[in-house]
């Protein structure tokens, strides 16, 4: 799939995206799971689990890079948000984190274009619109305080999701919603 932009939303599997990083939302082993992590490890191959295994896990709220292997993408950024557990946790805090440290990953890495799938919105219960405001302003502050990226995507799996991403997104100026 080509993608152009700087700041979008787009429904897709994100193992399908060509882009020079995808994110995972993994959990803290780094060791493969549900959701769009086991997709991830699936269509990138073992060589990414082997990866992995020499990483030593991932704090809550931190990213590690590995290798894409067959993974359309070049490299994955391994981030591992919060589990939600009503909000008093630190949660948005911990989730507005993994974007931070996912797009500063990427950005010692020199790459252009990431996309992000809906973080801990899956078996982590974090409650999507909530999630959603938090992805789009950590993403929209790194731009605005000179980030520099071609395009970061966020990628939703299902058109509900894709709709309240949609409905955050700026819709003008130097962003760009498709
Ligand atoms: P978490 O444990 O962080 O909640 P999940 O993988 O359970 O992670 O869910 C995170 C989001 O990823 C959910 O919105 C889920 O629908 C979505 N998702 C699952 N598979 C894919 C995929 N192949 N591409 C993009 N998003 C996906």
């Amino acid at each position: 799939m080509r993608i152009a932009g700087r700041l979008q939303a787009i429904q897709a599997d994100i193992t399908t995206l060509a882009v020079d990083a995808i994110v995972n939302a993994a959990n803290n082993s780094l060791l493969g799971g549900g959701g769009v992590d086991g997709a991830i490890h699936r269509a990138a191959g073992p060589e990414l689990l082997q990866e992995c295994r020499r990483l030593g896990g991932c704090q809550t709220g931190d990213a590690k890079l590995t290798q894409g292997y067959r993974l359309p993408a070049r490299f994955v950024i391994h981030t591992v948000g919060p589990v939600w557990q009503g909000g008093g946790r630190s949660e948005a805090e911990l989730l507005a984190s993994c974007y931070r440290r996912s797009l500063a990953v990427a950005a010692g890495a020199g790459l252009r274009t990431v996309a992000f799938p809906s973080i801990s919105t899956g078996i982590y219960g974090y409650p999507i619109a909530a999630a959603a405001d938090i992805a789009v302003a950590t993403v929209a502050e790194a731009l605005k305080a000179g980030a520099s990226f071609d395009a970061v995507i966020f990628c939703c799996f299902s058109p509900e999701d894709l709709a309240i991403y949609q409905r955050g997104l700026p819709g003008s100026g130097d962003w760009q919603t498709q």
